[in-house]
């Protein structure tokens, strides 16, 4: 059996009113790369916030390679890596400057910083504008230097939160197969998303959210048995489907046409 890695129980997460995450618990194993999966708003970015040690649960509990991330967060953030769904990045410094930053932040050894930072770049075809501004970068381009960011330190468990939005094609499939190969070294992956193709074809097991309650755990060919569904998006549909959906859409619609009127 593969060492747990992951453990979350009982974790909630109540903004002022909302209840954004409802007493999820699951384990995750080293090198599983897990899809967490849910609509906009089921609460997949607060609970990877909790995860990483940004937002503070308000009940339940984290074991991140067995540390407790609420008693020892420093031991458990250098063990993780975590791309935020919005990334801000210092506008003023360079790609360069940035990534050195970060890595001096986790005490990297300068050398070896110097030539991670090189090495990550030139795989990701930024070598050639390293040197400047990520004020002049593209939404795709930061997005490369906020996976780079996150992988500088060699974590064990990587947390990615919709990372290839704003990606082209080719660095998406780029991303995807560096996914892939780092859970062949051993890495463990949580990786959010509402983009269903993606996952099922990168992902080992699937976890989905809807309004903050987990729906299916399981592998991708486990949940087709389960529910019968033919495709990983049927599932998605089946498992999350809500009539408000198409009252929504109809209201909507309505509401331009009149609108325009
Ligand atoms: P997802 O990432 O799955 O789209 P989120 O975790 O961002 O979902 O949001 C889950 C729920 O929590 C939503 O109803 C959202 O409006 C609410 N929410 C998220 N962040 C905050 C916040 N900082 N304050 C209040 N409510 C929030
Ligand atoms: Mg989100």
């Amino acid at each position: 059996m593969a060492e747990t890695v992951i453990q979350v129980s009982n974790l909630t997460k109540r903004y002022d009113g909302v209840l954004a995450v409802d007493r999820i618990s699951f384990t995750i194993a080293q090198g599983e790369i897990v899809g967490y999966l849910g609509p906009n708003g089921a609460g997949k970015s607060t609970t990877v916030k909790m995860l990483t040690g940004v937002l503070r649960p308000t009940e339940g509990s984290i074991l991140i390679d067995g540390l407790d991330l609420l008693k020892a967060p420093i031991e458990v953030k250098r063990r993780i890596g975590y791309v935020p769904e919005t990334g801000g990045v210092y506008e003023s410094l360079t790609a360069y400057e940035y990534l050195q930053l970060v890595g001096r932040l986790y005490h990297i050894p300068e050398e070896l910083l110097e030539h991670r930072i090189e090495e990550f770049l030139r795989m990701l075809g930024l070598d050639g504008v390293m040197h400047e501004r990520l004020s002049s970068y593209s939404k795709g381009m930061r997005q490369k230097v906020l996976i780079s960011a996150a992988l500088l330190h060699n974590p064990k468990v990587l947390f990615l939160d919709e990372p290839l939005t704003g990606l082209d094609a080719h660095s998406a499939l780029l991303v995807k197969e560096l996914i892939r190969r780092l859970a062949a070294e051993g890495k463990t992956i949580f990786y959010c998303s509402h983009i269903l193709d993606v996952v099922e074809r990168t992902c080992t097991r699937v976890i989905i959210l809807h309004k903050g309650r987990i729906v299916a755990d399981g592998s991708v060919e486990r949940l087709k048995e389960l529910t019968r569904q033919g495709t990983l998006e049927d599932i998605f549909k089946q498992l999350t489907y809500s009539a408000d959906i198409e009252e929504l859409a109809q209201a909507f619609a309505r509401s331009i046409v009149e609108m325009s009127a």
